[in-house]
């Protein structure tokens, strides 16, 4: 196996001198790295870009980092690994944090080297145990790790939205997600006209048939599944 990319990290701090020794630090060693000053900002790019890895710090404004944590895990099912790096050392803080899906905890004040390391090792574990995470319903497959879609394995292209909705379907084949659930995780921050939702559905169905995959059911006045048993129209 060739050597693994370096991994990609999101700082999720509003402290900037934080994150501008994080961001210098790892940077220099090799790390791509990318920040947001809160919650909202954190939430945006998670929506729209993937990462190996989350540093995320609990006292944010606005959006609380365990609200951050978990919307990431519930709403938008996100499964990248989640370092939490915060001034809150009771026990108690730990439990909810790891309670809410945190991979590692850290608290301040840290030594820079101690990240990186920490990063490297969870991204190293996530690399190993996402080997085999693909979610599949009849001829189509996502694997979680290199968030590629395959029907029938021949590769599909995605818009960023089609594949929110795609990994909330797969997370639990078969059964029913709601409109509801669908339009908190895609519009986290606003209330989407009552179309929005349709139009991605559409636009998802559309290439997943050309794909061959014509499961993407309608379940009216609830919301959508993915039918399970093999029914590849090609
Ligand atoms: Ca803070």
């Amino acid at each position: 196996m060739s050597a693994p990319a370096p991994p990609r990290v999101l700082i999720v701090e509003d402290d900037r001198t934080i994150v501008g020794n994080l961001v210098e630090y790892l940077e220099a060693r090799g790390l791509t790295v990318d920040s947001a000053h809160d919650g909202a900002a954190a939430l945006a790019r998670l929506a729209s870009d993937t990462y190996d890895v989350i540093v995320l710090d609990l006292g944010l404004p606005r959006a609380d980092g365990l609200q951050v944590l978990q919307h990431l895990r519930r709403r938008l099912a996100v499964a990248t690994p989640v370092l939490v790096l915060t001034a809150r050392d009771a026990l108690a803080s730990k439990a909810e944090a790891f309670e809410l899906g945190a991979d590692d905890y850290v608290v301040k004040p840290f030594a820079l080297a101690e990240i990186e390391m920490r990063i490297r090792a969870l991204h190293r574990r996530a690399r190993g145990a996402a080997v085999e995470d693909v979610r599949r319903a009849g001829p189509l497959a996502l694997d979680r790790r290199t968030r590629e879609v395959r029907v029938g394995g021949v590769p599909l292209k995605l818009a960023p939205r089609g594949m929110q909705i795609l990994e909330l379907l797969l997370q639990d084949p078969g059964r029913v997600v709601t409109r509801a659930e669908l339009e908190a995780a895609l519009w986290p921050h606003d209330q989407p006209t009552s179309d929005a939702l349709r139009s991605q559905i559409h636009l998802l169905r559309q290439a997943l048939a050309q794909a061959g995959y014509d499961g993407l059911e309608t379940v009216h006045g609830v919301g959508y599944r993915l039918r399970t048993e093999v029914s590849s129209s090609r």
